[in-house]
C-alpha cells in the first residue's frame, strides 16, 4: 500500500485515517467520505470508490479502493474495517483515451444493442442531427430512422444479431429540424451489442440525385427535342442519334449509328464535321441527300465538340433542323413577290405605253388646233378652238404625270444631272405660270437673294418640274392674294464649290387641314378636294415632287393653315461653277424665234420627214410649209423607205421619228451617219426618254 504511492510503511507511521485522507486528491475526497458514510450507515453492503492519490514523486495515481466494516460497537457503530487498494492508473488512462478518441472522432460513432437502443453516441451526432447526446442515448434509434428505411434497417439489425458485419448500408436519420440526413454505416456486432461508425453522405447523395435529375432532363431533351441531335466520336462516327434526327433523315437508328460522316459525299457536311473535330463550330445550311434514304431535305445544322479540362476532344455534338417547310414558304414568297413585281411592271409598262399612245394623238389635236388658230375663224369658232386646245393641254399634263409616276414605280426613273443655269430654270418655271395668274386675281412674286451662283449641277428639267408642280398647285388653290416663290442662298462652301439653296412656294390660298398634310403626298390623293370636284388634277403632282426631291437628296416640307395659305419648301445642296458652261440648256424660246432662218436660205431645200403616224406627218409638213412655201418635203412612213429616199434624194435635213416599223429611228440614223456625217437629223418623239430632248415633241 505504502509502496504504491512511493513510500515505505515506516515512513507513513503513525498510520491513521487522517494520513489516508491527506493523500487523497482534494477533488475526490468528499466523494470517498460520502461513500464511506453510506456504508457505515448500512446503506451499502460494501464500500467502493475510485480516487486519485498523491504519489511521493508529486503525480497522482488512480486507486480502486474497496472495504468493509467487520466489527461494530455494542451500540452498532462501526468499529473495525478492512480495505484494499488497487492501482488502476493504467486501466483508467486507457479508458480515458478511449473516451477522448470517441468524442474527438469526426465520424458518427455509436454503441447500440440489438434491441434497437442507443447505448452510447459521440458528440458528432449532436452536430449533425441537432439533438444532445443525452437526448439520443435515452431513445431507440429506430425512432429517428426515415419510415421508408425502417424495413431495411431492421434487416441490417437482424444480420448483426446473427453476428454478421454490415458494411455500406445507407439509411436516413431525422434531424431535430425535421430534415433527413443520409448515413452510410459500417457496423460490427459483439454479442448483443453493435459497434457502428457512420458517415454523413447527404451531400454526396443529393449531388448524385441532382446529377441524375439533370442527366434525365438532358436525356429527355435529347430524345424529344424538336430538332435532330446526334453525337459523334473523334473520327466523325455517329455514336447516338435522337428520334427526330432519324425522322429528318428518314432512316433508322440502326442504319445511322456507326456511320462515319467523314466518308459522306456531301463535302459541305464533311467540312462542317471537320470544323467541330478541330474544336471550332461548323455550320451547314443546304439541301441534304441522306445516303441512308432517298429523301432530300433542307437542313440547317450546327456541329460542335465538348472538350475536357486539358482541351482534348470528348464528344462531338450536331444539331439538325429541318427547314424544308421554311424553304418552301420562302420559295413561294419569292415567287409571289416576283409575280407581284411582274404584275406591277406589267401595269407600269401598260401605263407607260398607254400614255405614250395617248400622247401621240393629243399632240395632233394640240398641233392642229394651233394651226387652226392661224386660219380665218369667227369669234365662236375661235372660242371653241381655245377650249379644244386647253382641254388637250390639260389632258397632256395628266398623261405626263401618269407617265412619270409609272416610271418611278417601275424603278426606271433616273435623274439626268448636267450643268444648269439656275436663274433661267427658275424664270422659265415662273414664266409658264404667269398667264395663269393673270386669269385669276392673284399676284405672282419672286423674292430672295440673287447672290446665288448662276450655274449649278442638277437635273434642270426635273427641278423645273418640281417648281412648276408647286407653283401651279399654289395658283390653283389660291383665289385672291399672292403666290410667292422664295429662293435664298443658305450657305456656301467655296473650297468645295457647294451651295445650299432654300426654295419655298408660299400662297394665300385655301390651305390644308392638318390631318390631310401627310395624305396629300400619297399618289392619287387629292385631300378633301376629291369630293368637291372643284379642282381638276390627278393627285400625282405632289407624290412625284416628293420622289424627285428624295432622289435629289432633299425632302419636301409642308406648312399650312387651313383657310389662310400654305408654304411648300425644300433645300438643295448643289455643286456650282464659276464660269459659264458652254452648253446652256434652258433655251430662251423668244430668242429661238428671233434667230429663224430667212426664206432665201431655204429656197430649193429638201426636208425628209420620217414618221409612221399620218397625222403627225401631216402636221409637221403643214408647219414646215407654213414657215416656208419653197421647201420640198419628202415623206417616209418607215425606216427602210427613209434610207432609200436618203440615198436617192440626199435631203438637206431630216426629221426622224424614233419609233418606226421595221427599223427604228436610231438604226436609220446610224446608217445615214455612215454615209453622211454632216446632215442635221432632228429626232421627233413622244417618248421623252432623254431630258436633253425638248418636252414638247414638235
Ligand atoms: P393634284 O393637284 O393633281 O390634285 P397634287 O399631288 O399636286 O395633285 O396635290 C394633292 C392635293 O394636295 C391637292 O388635291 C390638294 O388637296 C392639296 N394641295 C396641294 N397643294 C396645295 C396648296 N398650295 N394649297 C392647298 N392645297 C394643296
Amino acid at each position: 500500500w505504502a509502496q504504491m504511492i512511493g513510500y515505505t510503511k515506516e515512513k507513513l507511521e503513525p498510520f491513521t485515517f487522517d494520513t489516508w485522507k491527506k493523500m487523497i486528491h482534494p477533488e475526490d475526497l468528499q466523494k470517498c467520505l460520502n461513500k464511506i458514510q453510506e456504508h457505515f450507515s448500512d446503506k451499502s453492503s460494501r464500500y467502493e470508490c475510485q480516487f486519485r492519490m498523491n504519489h511521493k514523486k508529486g503525480h497522482y495515481i488512480w486507486i480502486q479502493d474497496k472495504g468493509k466494516v467487520f466489527g461494530k460497537t455494542q451500540e452498532g457503530k462501526p468499529l473495525l474495517m478492512y480495505g484494499t487498494h488497487q492501482d488502476i492508473t493504467q486501466t483508467k488512462e486507457a479508458s480515458e483515451q478511449l473516451e477522448r478518441f470517441f468524442s474527438l472522432n469526426l465520424d458518427l460513432l455509436c454503441i447500440a444493442d440489438t434491441d434497437g437502443n442507443f447505448i452510447k453516441v459521440n458528440k458528432v451526432w449532436e452536430k449533425i442531427l441537432g439533438y444532445t447526446v443525452e437526448e439520443l442515448e435515452k431513445r431507440k434509434f429506430l425512432e429517428f430512422v426515415h419510415p421508408d428505411d425502417v424495413e431495411s434497417t431492421l434487416k441490417a439489425i437482424s444480420k448483426l444479431s446473427d453476428q454478421i458485419i454490415v458494411t455500406g448500408f445507407t439509411n436516413r436519420y431525422r434531424a431535430k429540424d425535421g430534415s433527413y440526413r443520409y448515413f452510410e454505416w459500417y457496423s460490427q456486432p459483439y454479442n448483443k451489442l453493435i459497434y457502428a461508425v457512420a458517415r454523413d453522405v447527404t451531400e454526396r447523395i443529393n449531388n448524385q440525385e441532382t446529377l441524375q435529375e439533370s442527366e434525365e432532363k438532358f436525356r429527355l431533351m435529347f430524345q424529344y427535342s424538336p430538332v435532330g441531335i446526334f453525337n459523334f466520336d473523334k473520327n466523325g462516327v455517329l455514336l447516338d442519334v435522337n428520334d427526330n434526327f432519324v425522322n429528318i433523315i428518314g432512316s433508322s437508328r440502326k442504319a445511322l449509328i456507326g456511320l462515319n460522316m467523314m466518308n459522306l459525299p456531301d463535302k459541305k457536311l464533311v467540312r462542317a464535321v471537320e470544323e467541330a473535330l478541330n474544336g471550332r463550330q461548323g455550320y451547314y445550311n443546304d439541301e441534304y441527300h441522306p445516303v441512308t434514304s432517298n429523301k432530300s431535305v433542307y437542313v440547317k445544322g450546327v456541329f460542335t465538340s465538348i472538350k475536357d479540362n486539358e482541351g482534348n476532344f470528348v464528344v462531338g455534338i450536331g444539331i439538325f433542323e429541318d427547314i424544308s417547310e421554311q424553304k418552301k414558304n420562302e420559295k413561294a414568297l419569292i415567287k409571289a413577290k416576283e409575280e407581284a413585281q411582274a404584275a406591277n411592271r406589267a401595269k407600269s409598262d401598260f401605263l407607260a405605253s398607254m400614255s405614250h399612245e395617248i400622247r401621240t394623238p393629243i399632240n395632233g389635236v394640240i398641233g392642229f388646233s394651233d394651226l387652226l388658230k392661224s386660219t380665218p375663224l369667227n369669234d365662236t369658232q375661235r372660242e371653241y378652238n381655245d377650249i379644244v386646245r386647253q382641254s388637250a393641254n390639260s389632258l397632256l399634263g395628266i398623261i405626263n404625270d401618269i407617265l412619270d409616276f409609272s416610271k418611278i414605280e417601275a424603278g426606271k426613273f433616273e435623274l439626268q444631272y448636267e450643268k444648269t443655269n439656275l436663274y433661267a430654270t427658275i424664270d422659265s418655271a415662273l414664266n409658264l405660270l404667269n398667264y395663269k395668274t393673270l386669269e385669276k386675281d392673284i399676284e405672282l412674286l419672286q423674292s430672295g437673294s440673287r447672290n446665288m451662283p448662276e450655274f449649278v449641277y442638277t437635273d434642270p428639267l426635273r427641278l423645273r418640274q418640281i417648281l412648276l408642280n408647286l407653283l401651279s398647285n399654289a395658283v390653283k388653290f389660291t383665289d385672291k392674294g399672292e403666290v410667292e416663290l422664295v429662293v435664298k442662298k443658305l450657305n456656301e462652301n467655296p473650297q468645295k464649290k457647294l451651295v445650299r439653296i432654300y426654295f419655298a412656294v408660299k400662297d394665300t390660298g385655301i390651305g390644308i387641314k392638318e390631318d390631310q398634310i401627310q395624305r396629300i403626298l400619297e399618289p392619287f390623293n387629292q385631300g378633301d378636294n376629291i369630293n368637291t370636284n372643284k379642282f381638276e388634277g390627278t393627285g400625282l403632282g405632289l407624290a412625284i415632287t416628293k420622289t424627285l426631291l428624295e432622289k435629289m437628296g432633299s425632302q419636301l416640307t409642308i406648312e399650312s393653315t387651313f383657310g389662310k395659305g400654305s408654304t411648300f419648301s425644300f433645300e438643295l445642296r448643289l455643286k456650282y461653277y464659276d464660269s459659264k458652261p458652254k452648253e446652256v440648256l434652258i433655251v430662251d424660246e423668244k430668242r429661238g424665234t428671233e434667230e429663224k432662218d430667212t426664206e432665201s436660205d431655204t429656197i430649193g431645200k429638201k426636208i425628209l420627214i420620217v414618221e409612221d403616224n399620218k397625222i403627225n406627218m401631216q402636221y409637221l409638213e403643214t408647219v414646215l410649209r407654213a414657215e416656208n412655201k419653197n421647201l420640198t418635203v419628202l415623206n417616209a412612213y418607215d425606216g427602210e423607205t427613209a434610207l432609200d429616199l436618203f440615198k436617192k434624194e440626199r435631203p438637206d435635213a431630216i426629221f426622224m421619228d424614233i419609233q418606226l416599223p421595221k427599223m427604228n429611228g436610231y438604226e436609220v440614223t446610224k446608217r445615214i451617219r455612215l454615209m453622211d456625217k454632216e446632215i442635221p437629223i432632228i429626232a421627233i418623239t413622244a417618248r421623252a426618254s432623254s431630258p436633253s430632248l425638248p418636252s414638247k415633241p414638235f
